[in-house]
């Protein structure tokens, strides 16, 4: 497989030159055990660079950090200060954009042109959006009634405030958009913060992490702990740590719940789906044709919000499941550096041992793939798109979460059915539908039990729209002044006047 791979940007290549350091106080400093640990590329299975391996004692030195940095200056800088300081982070994103893009697909596996786009730009408009949030955190005032003082005067009012050190721990699948979606609204309510990168891909929340000093943030307010599961759990444990939110598997995000229990910290958590994607006859097919081909390939299925069970109408049934398998058949394979690849490789061995083995499951259960089903090329962790028929909602690969171009179709009769069928899941977090039946398309969003639906289009995600899970998928919103509420807490003030 020839592959047309780019020369590194500069930038890229000096970064990625020399081993990156922890940022703890505003210096970039090495593990205090001094170990270090490579990320791969995952199109070749070569190392880019070693990262310094943190543990638990980093994550005490940056929680003491972030603590300093919250009562130190943090606490003296004003809202529009913060706003200011905040929407550099989003130009500075913007202007190195091809930059951090590169960087992103290098480490991830994903199309450097998605990276830059949409990664990249998107976070951009993360940074901006809550920038303007950071001068608009409002209370609000009550005129209370008292019973039990029914003769004197009161003025009462609601302050909401910031909740102090937050740990933000997050996965590898949208590395700079997860620490943007977590850093951004923390910040601009007037948290501190210790990320905790994916051991998978550390370098862009690192590369990023250069910017905080260059925009002017005092040192501290922004500490990045690089390691593996044992620093988040220190983290999620940490006395001295005010909230924990996280994004990753919903088996971590249990652990989370649990470690946070010593000081009952605040727990935001953004888990995993199994998303239905409900496809009705009436339809614009050839819309929802693409769309349900982007619903689980895009990000080539490494995406919390995968449409992967594919409900279709009885009626179209065979002939959009086909058309589905061809479209999917037809992406072109490639390494992300790769501008013209459609679909990259998965992040990493282990998860594509996982999406493997899922395969072999499915096929094993008696399910048939309509394409697919196979590894692609003899080096890096491609897998073929592969669309499942003849499935039963309780095979594993309809239950359980894949997290690769995996997708299992099932038919349906009615508006009654298809809903049953799709809310037959321990996830709420997202949910297609496809019609041209308005009143049909407002019904079943109200019926389908997801934090997220999109009509019409898949992955329908905005800056200002709340986004978080129901069920098993999480607890909290993230994006939107919804956001806001996850990083503050409201103190109530009453004054016999
Ligand atoms: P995935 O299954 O998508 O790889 P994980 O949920 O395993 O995601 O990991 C997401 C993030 O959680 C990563 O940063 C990982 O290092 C971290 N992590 C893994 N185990 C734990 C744990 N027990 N406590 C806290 N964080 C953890």
């Amino acid at each position: 497989t020839a592959v047309l791979t780019p020369a590194l940007l500069p930038a890229v290549a000096d970064f990625v030159s020399r081993d990156r350091q922890l940022l703890i106080g505003g210096a970039w400093v090495d593990a205090a055990s001094g170990e270090k640990f490579e990320t791969v590329d995952p199109a070749t299975g070569e190392v880019i660079t070693r990262v310094a391996k943190g543990t638990a004692e980093d994550i005490d030195r940056a929680v003491a950090a972030a603590r300093a940095a919250y009562e130190g200056p943090w606490s003296r800088m004003k809202p529009n200060e913060r706003e200011r300081l905040i929407w550099k982070v989003g130009d500075i994103l913007s202007e190195r954009a091809e930059i951090f893009g590169q960087l992103e697909a290098l480490d991830n596996g994903k199309s450097v042109a998605i990276a830059t786009a949409v990664d990249v730009g998107w976070s951009a408009d993360v940074w901006r959006y809550n920038a303007g949030l950071a001068t608009k955190i409002k209370g609000s005032s009550i005129t209370p009634s008292m019973p039990f003082a029914p003769d004197g005067q009161f003025h009462a009012y609601t302050r909401r405030e910031s909740l102090g050190v937050c740990g933000q721990i997050i996965p590898w699948n949208f590395p700079i958009l997860m620490a943007t979606w977590k850093l951004a609204p923390a910040l601009a309510a007037g948290n501190t913060v210790v990320l905790k990168p994916a051991e998978q891909t550390p370098l862009s929340a690192l590369l990023l992490g250069e910017v905080f000093e260059e925009a002017g943030f005092p040192p501290g307010v922004v500490n990045i702990v690089t390691g593996f599961g044992d620093a988040g759990a220190a983290l999620s444990a940490h006395m001295d740590v005010d909230k924990v939110a996280f994004t990753g598997s919903t088996e971590v995000g249990k652990k989370i719940v649990q470690a946070a229990t010593g000081n009952l910290k605040k727990v935001t958590l953004e888990l995993g789906g199994k998303s239905p994607n409900i496809v009705y006859a009436d339809a614009d097919l050839e819309a929802a044709v693409a769309g349900s081909v982007a619903a689980w390939m895009f990000n080539h299925g490494q995406c919390c919000v995968a449409g992967t069970r594919m409900f279709v109408q009885r009626e179209i049934f065979d002939d959009f499941t086909q058309a589905v398998a061809d479209a999917a058949a037809a992406a072109k394979i490639g390494p992300g550096l790769d501008p013209t690849t459609e679909l990259g490789p998965l992040v990493s061995q282990e998860q594509f041992d996982r999406v493997n083995g899922y395969i072999q499951q499915g096929l094993a259960s008696g399910a048939r793939a309509l394409t697919g089903g196979n590894r692609w090329g003899d080096r890096g962790y491609f897998i073929e798109p592969t669309v499942f028929v003849d499935v039963e909602p309780h095979y594993s690969i309809v239950e359980e979460e894949i997290f690769g171009p995996v997708v299992a179709a099932l038919p349906f009769d009615d508006e009654e059915d298809v809903a049953r069928a799709a809310n037959n899941s321990i996830y709420g977090l997202a949910a297609g539908i496809w019609t041209k039946d308005l009143s049909k398309a407002h019904r079943t969003a109200a019926a389908v039990q997801a934090g997220s639906v999109w009509v019409n289009q898949y992955n329908g995600f905005d800056t200002a729209l709340p986004f978080g899970g129901f069920k098993q998928s999480g607890w909290g919103r993230e994006l939107g002044d919804s956001a806001i509420d996850a990083y503050t807490q409201v103190k109530s003030v009453n004054i016999a006047l």
